[in-house]
Order: structure tokens, then sequence, then C-alpha cells
């Protein structure tokens, strides 16, 4: 089995309403997210999914949602925006995208350097 990964950092802000704590208040985070894909099989120049595409794909999913205020997109209309519904989004979004060897295996969204959600289906 391959996996092969691309990070990319965003800013964005949120609050999560209704909750008890300090991310009840409005506030931002540069998360840095992680998309990877897995496969069995490599195409004739060794590559799983080409970086470039991946690239191509996450940039313009990630460019919806960096620097905005995130409550405000339609994504998360009925969704809290978590670190862990931000990683099912996002995850939701780059499956729309089907490649021919490589599938979505889970997004990682960093909230802090210390902490961070995952997303699998
Ligand atoms: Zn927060």
């Amino acid at each position: 089995m391959f996996e092969i990964s691309v990070e990319k950092t965003i800013a964005c802000a949120h609050r999560l309403f209704g909750y008890n704590g300090p991310c009840e208040a409005l506030h931002g985070h540069n998360y840095t997210v992680v998309v990877s894909y897995e496969g069995e099989q490599l195409d004739q120049f060794g590559m799983l999914v080409d970086f470039v595409d991946v690239k191509r794909e996450f940039n313009a999913v990630l460019a919806v949602l960096d620097h905005t205020y995130l409550n405000d997109l339609p994504w998360f209309d009925n969704l809290s925006p978590s670190a862990e519904n931000i990683a099912k989004v996002i995850f939701q979004q780059m499956k729309k995208t089907q490649f021919e060897r490589g599938r979505v295996s889970s997004v990682k969204v960093w909230e802090t350097p210390t902490q961070f959600a995952i997303y699998r289906e």
C-alpha cells in the first residue's frame, strides 16, 4: 500500500456557538491541513497520484476556506466549524475528484501545533 500526502496552511476565523469555553468567542487559527491518498498501484512514472494534480485540487478547495469567517460559509450552515468538521468537509470536497489509482484516505487538520483532528471514511 502506498500513501502520499500534501500539506498546506490556511488562516480562518470561527466561533463555536453555544460552546462554554474560549472557542465560543470570535477568534482565528492558522490551520495546517494534510490530505492523504492511498492505493496499491503506481503509474509508469512510479507515482500513485501526481502531486501536481493533488495540489491543484487541494488549493482550489482550501481557497474557499482561506481568510474567511468559516461560520459564514454554506458548508457550515448546519455544522459547527470545529477542526473535526473542517477535516470532514475538506475530505468530502477532495473526494469529488477521483484519480485513477489513489483514493483520498484521510484529511488531518492541525488547529494548533500540538492538537489536530483526522477524518477518514
Ligand atoms: Zn478555535
